[in-house]
């Protein structure tokens, strides 16, 4: 996977190479989904949602440029693999998810791996996780209309923010900078994500 996949496109950063060796994606889909669990593509986790394509998982990663002392939030826990990944770059990852079903597979996976640098909630993930930010990095796993403003309040300066943003069948991968109280959004690139839904995500 991290040869075919990543090391063949652009991802470089060798603790993001290091930390996708590592975390074995096999643990976050299940057994029926096993086989396929390292391919080229996303999957199916359940409660109509899906776990990234590798490369994407890497791509939002390398974007977040984590040096290993930050605290990180992300919204959209979903298998867990993502905040895995993370786990393995930061100090503190923070995670929100919306359905409890996903979060509980998830929490089980964390504790077997002894990831234990992970806390997660079940909450409306676009109103961020204000009691323990502000942020150094957030990432956002699902599509919304635009980056929540609780978000970008909660993100640290300097601090960086990836998320997809566009219609519910497309959208860009956008990186917000914060830095010296400037916020920069660049477009990344074309992804398609699941909805991001709640208060400022899209509505149920
Ligand atoms: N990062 C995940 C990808 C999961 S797909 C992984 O590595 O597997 C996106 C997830 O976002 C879904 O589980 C969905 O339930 C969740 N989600 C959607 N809207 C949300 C919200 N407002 N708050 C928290 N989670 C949300």
């Amino acid at each position: 996977m991290v040869r075919e996949q990543l090391l063949s496109r652009d991802i470089t950063d060798e603790r993001t190479i290091t930390a996708m060796s590592e975390v074995p994606r096999h643990c976050f889909v299940d057994d029926a989904m096993m086989a396929r669990s390292y391919g080229d593509y996303p999957l199916p986790i359940g409660a109509g949602q899906t776990i990234s394509q590798p490369y994407i998982v890497a791509y939002m990663t390398q974007a977040l440029k984590l040096k290993g002392d930050e605290t990180v939030l992300e919204i959209g826990t979903g298998s867990g693999y993502q905040a895995a990944v993370l786990s393995r770059l930061c100090q503190k990852v923070y995670t929100v998810e919306r359905m409890n079903s996903l979060l509980a597979g998830a929490r089980k996976i964390f504790d077997h791996l002894r990831y234990y640098n992970i806390r997660s909630k079940l909450d409306d993930g676009t109103l961020g996780w204000p009691d323990h930010g502000p942020f150094d990095a957030i990432i956002v796993t699902a599509g919304g209309p635009d980056i929540p403003e609780p978000l970008i309040a909660q993100l640290a300066d300097p601090g960086r923010l990836v998320m997809p943003t566009g219609d519910q069948d497309v959208q860009e991968l956008k990186l917000l900078t914060k830095k010296e109280g400037q916020v920069e959004i660049e477009v990344l690139t074309r992804v398609r994500f699941v909805d991001l839904v709640g208060e400022y995500g899209w509505r149920s």
